[in-house]
């Protein structure tokens, strides 16, 4: 059975769900994801359902925080997958901004269903694209996970946030970052009305990317249908740009980031991030001894320099594959 287990050095659970090993490999003459399979219905935009292989499930035992070296708890949760689009085929690059729209849409009415349910602490928007991140199956596709728990990232992104805010009379930590990218410039590849797409100053992966509301937003149910619209639009055009860098798809994680569901005061901003893990046209990063042994990241090019590189990439002068 799906749980949780304590990981007493590093403090944070981790999630033993034995039945992930028996997933299929993309089966080689049809596609579970396309109209007509009998797996989704004959016709659809977009559409969600759930992962047949969950690692959080509604089924699991409740989550029960709790302590000690051994420490043991249930993962009730979800974990479904979204389908972005019918066609097999189109690179998620290729999607029409109004289908990132109905996306996000979709992000957005499924956080809200969580929002009702004690039992879930975060709700994790995100796509593995890309044999290089280990997809299994090529269909253009997301998921989100609703976890019992806050993740250890965004633990700390809001103990930092915290932290800033005490120092800085309430000052949100990601206002303020967003401000400085905006003045210093350097780093922006796009500025529009109401979000902004840039390079993180210490950018752990190549490529790597953040889009942020310039509105301070901390979860997709805040979105005014603007907003939606210039989400929807800013995914569309890095999307775009990262296909065509190298001229292929590129490989990477998109990470929709929002506040916890039930801390109301919790300091957080929404944003998206890219972590792409191709770091030349030839050659992919491998998160190896340094980075995932000691959690140390090696850059091999200078954020500026590769913000410079993503405003230049322009989807019409490079074919996708
Ligand atoms: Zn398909
Ligand atoms: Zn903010």
């Amino acid at each position: 059975m799906n749980h949780l287990r304590w990981h007493a050095l590093l403090q944070q659970w981790v999630a033993v769900s034995t039945g992930r090993q028996d997933r299929p490999q993309m089966p080689a003459d049809w596609c579970p994801f396309d109209p007509g399979s009998g797996k989704v219905p004959d016709a659809y935009d977009v559409y969600i359902y759930p992962n047949d292989f969950p690692a959080f499930s509604p089924a699991a035992d409740p989550f029960v925080p709790t302590t000690g070296l051994f420490a043991k708890t249930g993962s009730r949760g979800a974990c479904d997958v979204v389908l972005y689009s019918p066609e097999h085929t189109l690179p998620p690059s290729q999607l029409t901004v109004e289908n990132w729209r109905k996306v996000i849409g979709l992000w957005a009415d499924r956080t809200r269903e969580h929002a009702a349910n004690p039992d879930i602490a975060l709700v994790a928007a995100f796509e593995n694209c890309g044999e290089a991140v280990g997809v299994t199956m090529p269909h253009p596709h997301g998921q989100i996970y609703a976890m019992p728990f806050i993740p250890p990232n965004v633990e700390r992104e809001l103990a930092s946030a915290a932290q800033h805010a005490g120092s800085h009379g309430g000052e949100c930590l990601h206002c303020r970052l967003v401000s400085d990218e905006l003045k210093q410039g350097e780093r922006i590849i796009a500025a529009g009305e109401h979000f902004i797409t840039f390079v993180p100053y210490a950018a752990r992966f190549p490529a790597e990317v953040a889009i942020y509301p310039r509105r301070h937003v901390r979860t997709l149910l805040d979105f005014n249908d603007d907003e939606k619209s210039g989400l929807a639009e800013s995914i569309s055009i890095i999307r775009k740009k990262y296909d065509a860098l190298y001229g292929f798809v590129m490989p990477l994680m998109m990470i929709v980031k929002q506040a916890p569901l039930r801390q109301p005061q919790a300091p957080y901003h929404l944003h998206v991030e890219f972590l792409p893990l191709q770091r030349s046209a030839t050659k992919l990063k491998y998160l190896a001894s340094i980075e995932t042994g000691y959690g140390t990241f090696l850059a091999d090019t200078a954020p500026e320099q590769m913000a410079e590189n993503l405003r230049r990439s322009e989807p019409a002068t490079a074919a996708v594959k």
